[in-house]
């Protein structure tokens, strides 16, 4: 239920985290042309995917949304959404059935996932641990700083760590599959 990071490289991680938070917003202030004359325009594109985050914490919500923007597009490739048929709830159900049962791809069931700051719940002070939330429960806690960390860090591992959190807001739960199982999983099915 919860993800933890190793440990690695977090003092060099510690020294350079602030450019992760100053990085620079991308800005428009350009006036925006007239609209053009003619048929309705139509965007051949579905808007950006904008994360929904209850995180205050301005480089843990940058984090988290560069995550989740890079875990829903590999969610979006059948190769990685199949991951969904790797895992059972605690009923034997598999998680791929739970998601047929919705009429929702395993992207669009991601893109309904809330993230909470949880840097006010005991467990969050273990700083080994990055994010958590109960099976069946679309609210995923991160623990922002440790969060911010391992994903600058490690930026693939942080999609990861996403998607694994999305597989027990569908029902898995843990021990068994350990924590390192359920990742291992994500990272061979999405980041080859
Ligand atoms: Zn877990």
């Amino acid at each position: 239920m919860w993800t933890r990071e190793s440990g690695y490289g977090v003092a060099l991680v510690a020294a350079t985290l602030t450019l992760v938070t100053s990085a620079p917003v991308a800005s428009q202030d350009r006036p925006s042309s007239p609209p053009a004359a003619g048929p309705a325009l139509e965007h051949p594109t579905a808007p950006p995917f904008v994360p929904m985050s209850l995180i205050r914490h301005k480089g843990a919500q940058t984090a988290v949304r560069r995550a989740a923007e890079g875990a829903v597009q590999r969610l979006e490739r059948p190769e990685c959404e199949a991951v969904f048929s790797d895992f059972t709830d605690k009923a034997g159900r598999p998680l791929a059935a739970s998601l047929q049962a919705l009429g929702q791809s395993g992207s669009a069931f991601f893109r309904t996932i809330v993230y909470a700051d949880g840097a006010g719940l005991a467990r969050c002070n273990d700083q080994g641990l990055v994010a958590l939330t109960v099976p069946g429960s679309r609210v995923v806690f991160v623990c922002g700083r440790q969060f911010a960390r391992d994903a600058f860090a490690r930026p693939l591992h942080a999609e990861a760590v996403l998607i694994h959190e999305a597989l027990h807001s569908l029902g898995l739960g843990e021990d068994p599959p350990s924590a390192l199982e359920i990742t291992s999983r994500v990272v061979a099915r999405c980041i080859p």
